[in-house]
Parts: C-alpha cells; sequence; structure tokens
C-alpha cells in the first residue's frame, strides 16, 4: 500500500470548531445543499481531498471537490449523510476478497463443504477479532482488518482459498 494520507478516523471525524467550509478549500464554492445530514469534513478516499454533497439523477452522492481531477466519489442518504465509510479503491477490494474468504466458511461453494451455519460464522469472527457487533461488518473494515480476517479464516481452516489467492493479487491502488 502507498502512505496515504487518508485515515478512517479522519474520514469520520465530526465536524469540530477547527474544521470549517474554508479548511477543505471549498471557501469560493455555495456551502452545500443545506441538508440536515450533510457533511463538510467528508475526505476524498483516492486524494485526501474534501468531498462535496452533489445531487444527480441517481440520488445525491459526494464527489471530490477537486473533480475532474479525481473522480473519487462515495454514497450518500436521502438526508445527505454519507453511506458508511469511504474506502479506496484497494480498501474496495479488499473488502470484496475478505468477504469471499469468510463467505467459504458457511457457504462451502462446492469446493468445500460448509464449516459453520452463516450465524455462526459472523458470531466467530466477532470473537476472534475482538469486535462489536456495529463494527463486526466487513464493508467498514479497513485495509488492516481484512487482511487480520483473512489470516484468521486461513489458520482455522487451511484449505480455504479464493481464485484471489490462487492469482495472489489484491490489486495495485496506482493505477492512475
Ligand atoms: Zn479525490
Amino acid at each position: 500500500m502507498g502512505d496515504s494520507a487518508v485515515r478512517l478516523e479522519d474520514l469520520f471525524r465530526k465536524s469540530g470548531s477547527d474544521i470549517g467550509v474554508k479548511d477543505i478549500g471549498l471557501d469560493d464554492e455555495p456551502i452545500g445543499l443545506g441538508l440536515e445530514g450533510e457533511r463538510f469534513d467528508l475526505k476524498c478516499p483516492e486524494c485526501g481531498a474534501g468531498m462535496q454533497l452533489r445531487p444527480s439523477k441517481h440520488g445525491l452522492f459526494y464527489g471530490c471537490s477537486t473533480y475532474p481531477e479525481c473522480k473519487g466519489t462515495h454514497g450518500a442518504h436521502p438526508d445527505g449523510s454519507p453511506l458508511g465509510i469511504p474506502a479506496n479503491k484497494a480498501t474496495k477490494l479488499a473488502r470484496i476478497h475478505t468477504h469471499r474468504i469468510f463467505d467459504r466458511l458457511w457457504t462451502g461453494h462446492g469446493e468445500t463443504p460448509p464449516r459453520m451455519e452463516r450465524g455462526e460464522a459472523y458470531e466467530w469472527v466477532r470473537k476472534a477479532m475482538k469486535l462489536s457487533r456495529e463494527e463486526a461488518h466487513i464493508g467498514r473494515f479497513d485495509i488492516a482488518k481484512c487482511e487480520r480476517l483473512q489470516a484468521l479464516v486461513k489458520k482455522k481452516y487451511p484449505g480455504v482459498q479464493t481464485v484471489w489467492d490462487r492469482l495472489g493479487t489484491l490489486g495495485d491502488d496506482d493505477d492512475d
């Protein structure tokens, strides 16, 4: 992984008195859409610049303020609040990869018989990774958590493998 300035805690840090519209370079822009859940402190998962809530025909989304230079986006709820924790491409790939490995535990997918019930598998993850129910969603994992879960699954069940493992790739973040 490249050395990224974007940290998960930064992305979801509550807007404090020290963080204003000016700090994220939006001082010459209208002050957003004025929605209840709108955030001004969201940082682009691709480049770290500020993000702005924007309307589109598919609904609201956060787009990188440096668009069109950077095309980072993140989903938004109808009230303007961000949809989950923004992730860059590498993190999204890691989550997908992790989900595939994890799902093998309870689906089997024909390669191996299921090892656990679905609920059991989620319970096992929570315990093994010491996560709260709230945290125990692969969709909220950062890359470190993804790698930890993959390692745990492989340690528990060395036979568990996906096509991704055989290709030996997690993707490269530096393709643009
Ligand atoms: Zn960006």
